[in-house]
């Protein structure tokens, strides 16, 4: 990718697409080109060696229209304040497509945690807490887990943050253990979205579980998850893949297997498994994976999988986006000519966020929820946001991502309408 991308620019294009396909309000329009509040820290920690090293860190809210920001933080080289940026309006539209009261936001380090010891991250977690507490809190931004955070950072966030404030404050971040306020259900959550939206969709074009074939692309918290779902409800996963490499089964992998071979596996891989041809080299295994003769194709990955020089060679008739932004806008023109049905990732993966949300609500309210209870909602919420992207998609004739983003901002323009501008 040039260096001259802009994933900021990216995400400002698709919703003067969507803007101009709504006939959305001109002064609505520019205000949601901008994000509202973009705040860069710089983060001073000591390292192990003693030397003092300074990071760069930022918090960004879209917009907070619809209610208190909500999104991830990101602890990777590669963040800079344009990705910020974008994600925090991709976050903007996630929520309002399933009609969660919330804004987007987002954050990040410029980091490489996979070189720093743990007391460096907890550290670095601490200090960029504070520094950016002036602007998060349970009434205004919760941040959540992203890429390289995971449920001990967000316990270090929310220590830190109650430690400023003088008292427990657990609703200022979710993906938390659930000892200290987390919600059951969480880490299953995107995945179990993933094979709801997944089921709904292959049900209206008239596909079996049981004579349905799925390939899923990832096998991490997403693709694990998700094919553990599908595999009980009986569908047929025939790929699976990771970084190292995929592994192939036509008469189906057993996942409940597969889970137990990667849980107990020191990398975490795929690699070692006995119930498939195991296909080492990742570039091939990727591009067999994605050309495999399934039903349903879940990219679980990663972003910008799916390009236009593979798009060509998809054979699923369905591709659920578990991943963020895994199909490029030339790739969705070649799969939408050739009749692919795609799932577009702020509805299919907006399952992570409700049951954040859900968090969220239980912490506020010092009541927490069975398992059950978690599920059913969100496998409520899942449906019922699926229905309404269809119903759009029917009316405006469109596909269900210009659906889902139609919805997303014809809901929150409606909001901002109503809000008008202060002073
Ligand atoms: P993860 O780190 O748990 O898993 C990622 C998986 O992808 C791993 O199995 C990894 O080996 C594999 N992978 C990495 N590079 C690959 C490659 N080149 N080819 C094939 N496989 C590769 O991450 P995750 O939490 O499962 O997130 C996956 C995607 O889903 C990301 O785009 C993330 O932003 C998105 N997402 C996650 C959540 C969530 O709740 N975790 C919510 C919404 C969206």
């Amino acid at each position: 990718m040039s260096t001259n991308f802009s994933f900021w620019n990216m995400a400002c294009q698709q919703l003067d697409l969507v803007a101009k396909r709504m006939d959305l309000d001109p002064n609505i329009h520019a205000k949601m080109r901008h994000c509202q509040r973009a705040l860069v820290v710089s983060v001073p920690i000591r390292m192990d060696d003693g030397s003092v090293k300074v990071f760069e860190g930022y918090r960004v809210q879209h917009n907070s229209e619809r209610g208190p920001t909500k999104g991830g933080v990101r602890y990777h080289p590669g963040v800079t304040l344009d990705e910020v940026k974008a994600l925090a309006m991709l976050m903007t539209w996630k929520c309002a497509v399933v009609g969660l009261p919330y804004g987007g936001a987002k954050g990040g380090i410029v980091c490489d945690p996979a070189g720093m010891s743990l007391g460096e991250i907890e550290r670095m977690t601490r200090r960029y807490t504070s520094e950016i507490s002036i602007i998060i809190g349970p009434a205004k931004d919760i941040p959540a887990p992203d890429v390289n955070t995971n449920p001990q950072v967000m316990s270090w966030m929310m220590d830190t943050y109650s430690m400023t404030v003088g008292y427990s404050v657990p609703g200022v971040v979710t993906g938390k253990p659930v000892e200290i306020g987390g919600s059951q259900g969480r880490m299953d959550a995107t995945g179990r979205g993933v094979a709801t939206v997944l089921i709904a969709a292959s049900e209206r074009l008239g596909l079996h579980p049981a004579q349905s074939t799925v390939a899923v692309q990832g096998f991490g918290n997403v693709g694990s998850s998700a094919a553990k779902f599908l595999h009980g409800k009986g569908f047929k996963v025939v790929g699976v893949s990771d970084v190292g490499g995929g592994l192939f089964n036509p008469r189906g992998l057993d996942i409940p297997a597969l889970l137990a071979h990667v849980k107990k596996n020191p990398k975490k891989r795929l690699e070692g498994f006995g119930g498939g041809e195991y296909v080492g080299d990742h570039d091939a295994a990727n591009a067999r994976l994605l050309a495999m003769p399934v039903d349903i194709l879940a990219p679980c990955a990663l972003e910008n999988q799916i390009t236009a020089e593979n798009a060509g060679a998809v054979k699923a008739k369905i591709i659920v986006e578990g991943a963020n932004g895994p199909t490029t806008p030339e790739a969705d023109e070649i799969l939408s000519k050739a009749g692919v049905v795609v799932v577009p990732d702020i509805l299919a993966n907006a399952g992570g966020v409700t049951v954040s949300y859900f968090e969220w609500v239980q912490d506020l309210q010092s009541n927490f929820w069975d398992e059950e209870d978690v599920n059913r909602s969100l496998d409520r919420l899942m449906m019922r946001s699926f229905q309404d992207v269809y119903d759009v998609a029917a009316r405006e004739k469109c596909d269900l991502r210009m659906a889902a983003q139609i919805l997303a901002v014809s809901r929150v323009a409606k909001a901002s309408a109503l809000r008008g501008i202060y002073p």
